[in-house]
């Protein structure tokens, strides 16, 4: 392992070993009486990664001593988290703050945790934290929350796609029961049917609680799935017919929510906008406008933003939240309100899945970046500690917003980048 300096330790993976049996297992890997995957039920974790590392170095001709190098417990990794890992890529974490904040879940001061190799973002995060915090702190709200999956069914026609819609507004107490007697934590909050021919996608939202809940809803829904079509005789199809949706920028996670909605706003005083941002109500007012509103609308884009999904990106990874969903972020909508004392800036996030168990958030390095922020593992009552990530996300997505809106309205924005984002 190295440690600022530079210097290796010799911790990792033992990528020194050397061991002669390497070569019997790399020789069965090239005879493929082995597969790769098959190197964790003859070899432990940390033996399998090495193996399984040095097998790809010689296959491709790379030297991966890089990747060799990490301090995380890869025997829960392999099991949760990764297969065929062959060793970690490091990601720079900076930290931006302390940005004030005044939410319902998450009030006071706080350091953000951002994983990025994007130069000029953790200093363009702290610009805004630095406004956010001298005006006072973010009011920051859920709007919503509740984690989705659709299920879509094959019917005969669409009378019976009708009439499958109709038995799921019948049953919905004993689907609920089926839904919870899966999980200790969840709730099944609402059931929504949609048709399309003769296809009825049902979208199952559920409280989460502190997970983030994909897995969990994933599981509860293939038994309400199994239980509409044994009522029915229609068809289970998909046990996600992209109508939750998940990872695709979609209307209807825009509309609805998904995961955790989060607003969040600041009011800001001329003297602010000019001492901090360099620039005035006015030009931050009309560069949102033809920018985030008109720009985005014209080019028919999902989210009304200026780099929303930065922001979310650089803390999901440093936070261990699934990056894929950093493509909810991009559909922020930012909103600039000219005041009699300045401007009001808001960010809305409709759709954020985010959580503080399950998932990546058990790894060593991304739960030091949880209770960086205080939300590592449950909350007392659960449920807390994920809503009081999301509105600390929210307060960073609104600090990386209005520092971006600054930087463009005072043209500033190619000397910060020439800056700090070359090499
Ligand atoms: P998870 O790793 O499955 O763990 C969540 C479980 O933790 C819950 O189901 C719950 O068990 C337990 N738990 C303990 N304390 C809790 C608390 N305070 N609040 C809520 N639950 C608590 O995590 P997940 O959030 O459901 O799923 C996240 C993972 O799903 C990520 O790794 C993501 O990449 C992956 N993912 C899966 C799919 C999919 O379709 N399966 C799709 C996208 C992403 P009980 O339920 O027993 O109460």
């Amino acid at each position: 392992m190295a440690d600022e300096s530079g210097h290796r330790e010799g911790r990792g993976d033992g990528a020194e070993a050397g061991h002669e049996k390497d070569t019997v297992m790399h020789n069965r890997l090239q005879d493929g009486s082995l597969k790769l995957y098959e190197l964790d039920r003859e070899l432990a974790p940390i033996d399998a990664i090495r193996v399984r590392r040095e097998y790809i170095g010689k296959e491709t001709g790379t030297t991966l001593e890089n990747l060799a190098i990490f301090s995380i417990d890869v025997g829960r990794v392999t099991k949760r988290n990764c297969e065929n890992m062959i060793g970690t890529v490091q990601v720079p974490v900076g930290v931006a703050g302390p940005i004030r904040i005044n939410g319902s879940h998450a009030q006071g001061s706080f350091w953000l945790p951002l994983a990025t190799t994007e130069g000029a973002l953790v200093a363009s995060v702290n610009r805004g934290c630095s406004a956010i915090s001298k005006a006072g702190g973010a009011d920051v709200r859920i709007l919503h929350d509740g984690m989705t999956r659709a299920p879509v069914f094959a019917t005969d026609s669409v009378t019976h796609a009708v009439q499958v819609c109709d038995w799921v507004t019948a049953h919905r107490d004993e689907l609920k029961a089926a839904a919870e007697s899966t999980t200790s934590h969840g709730k099944l909050a609402d059931i929504v049917t949609f048709v399309a021919g003769t296809s009825v996608f049902v979208r199952l939202e559920f409280d989460t609680k502190d997970a983030m809940g994909m897995n969990m809803v994933t599981i509860a829904s293939a038994k309400v799935g199994d239980l509409i079509a044994q009522g029915t005789g229609a068809r289970l199809i998909a046990l996600s017919g992209n109508m939750c949706a998940d990872k695709k920028p979609a209307a209807i996670n825009g509309i609805m929510g998904r995961g955790r909605s989060v607003v969040a706003g600041i009011a800001l005083s001329h003297d602010l906008i000019k001492s901090v941002l360099k620039t005035d109500a006015k030009s931050l007012f009309e560069v949102n406008y033809r920018k985030n509103l008109v720009g985005s609308a014209r080019a028919g884009a999902m989210g009304f933003n200026a780099h929303a999904a930065n922001v979310v990106a650089a803390i999901f990874i440093a936070c261990g939240q699934d990056a894929a969903h950093s493509i909810d972020g991009s559909t922020c909508i930012t909103t600039v309100d000219i005041t009699e004392t300045g401007a009001y800036v808001a960010i809305t996030l409709p759709s954020l899945p985010v959580g503080t168990v399950g998932g990546g958030t058990s790894v060593e390095t991304q739960q030091e970046c949880l209770k960086i922020l205080g939300v590592a593992g449950s909350g007392t009552p659960p449920g807390t500690n994920a809503k009081k990530l999301a509105e600390i996300i929210g307060s960073a997505v609104l600090a990386g917003e209005l520092s971006l809106l600054g930087a463009l309205a005072a043209q500033h924005l190619a000397r910060a980048h020439q800056q700090l984002g070359r090499g």
